[in-house]
């Protein structure tokens, strides 16, 4: 079972920042409606997953790379996963699309094409970024589905610095869940791999989502 960010502060897991320190003064019903999880994306039983794809969203076909979370989602899902990609005659950076999950616990794969980060264009990185988290819910709700699952998006070979990444991911998430679209929403997942992407969701979640 995935834990809430609730029951992850009641087992001290996320200790509270100095309220100086938050970017928002409450959390509301979102601490019950967010959660971290450490472990890979495809074994969870969700409505939808996020796939940081690449804007051919054949990439998984083309590197033998398991290791990136868009190889390990095209090996569990199987080969008609990619099938379907080829329908969708590619993706932009910072946009998203959906497909089935196939093979996968998770019934949906929305697909979303993070930037390649550059310390020369860290403004419009993080505004590419971001329309990735956007997007992404966006598809969520527009098809009514219950729950998405994000891993940390362009941190992996795109190279993202993961704290600017996850301040990045933490905002959008916030936003959204608490806007009357993403209401509908009834759990946002954030995915981590390493225990150091851990810590640092750890330490952040406390200045987005609050403990009231
Ligand atoms: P990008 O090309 O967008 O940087 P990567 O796949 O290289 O994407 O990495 C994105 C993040 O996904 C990294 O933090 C990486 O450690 C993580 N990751 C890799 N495999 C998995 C998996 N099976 N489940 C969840 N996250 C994963």
């Amino acid at each position: 079972d995935v834990p809430t960010l609730r029951q992850l502060y009641q087992l001290k897991q996320i200790v509270p920042a100095a309220t100086s320190a938050a970017k928002y003064k409450s959390s509301g019903n979102l601490l019950d409606r967010v959660s971290l999880y450490q472990g890979t994306i495809t074994g969870l039983e969700v409505d939808s997953i996020v796939n940081a794809a690449n804007r051919s969203l054949l990439g998984a076909c083309k590197l033998n790379t398991r290791a990136l979370v868009d190889g390990a989602i095209h090996a569990a899902a199987g080969p008609e996963l990619v099938e379907e990609c080829r329908t969708l005659d590619g993706c932009n950076v910072g946009d998203a699309k959906i497909t089935r999950g196939y093979e996968l616990p998770s019934k949906h794969v929305i697909h979303t094409v993070g930037p390649v980060y550059s310390a020369s264009g860290v403004g419009r990185c993080a505004e590419l970024l971001a329309s990735c988290y956007r997007r992404s819910l966006e598809v969520t709700a527009q098809h009514n589905l219950r729950h998405i699952a994000f891993p940390s998006i362009s941190t992996g070979v795109y190279g993202y610095p993961v704290e600017a990444a996850t301040l990045i991911a933490l905002e959008e998430v916030r936003k959204f869940m608490a806007s009357e679209d993403g209401s509908k929403i009834k759990r946002a997942i954030f995915v981590v791999w390493s225990n150091q992407d851990k810590e640092i969701y750890e330490q952040l979640i406390p200045l987005y989502f609050p403990l009231d």
